[in-house]
């Protein structure tokens, strides 16, 4: 049983590695991409 070494700063998950965890932040980064192209308003046309 592996320890838990590395803790999403966006959640409460925690892994082993941090290629799990950087497997597990592309979900944080879909959303947070998401978000700002919500919040950003259309500048240039
Ligand atoms: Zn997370």
């Amino acid at each position: 049983m592996g320890q838990k070494i590395i803790k999403c700063s966006q959640c409460e998950e925690e892994f082993e590695t941090g290629f799990d965890y950087r497997m597990h932040w592309e979900v944080h980064l879909d959303a947070y991409f998401n978000q700002i192209q919500k919040e950003t308003p259309k500048s240039q046309e």
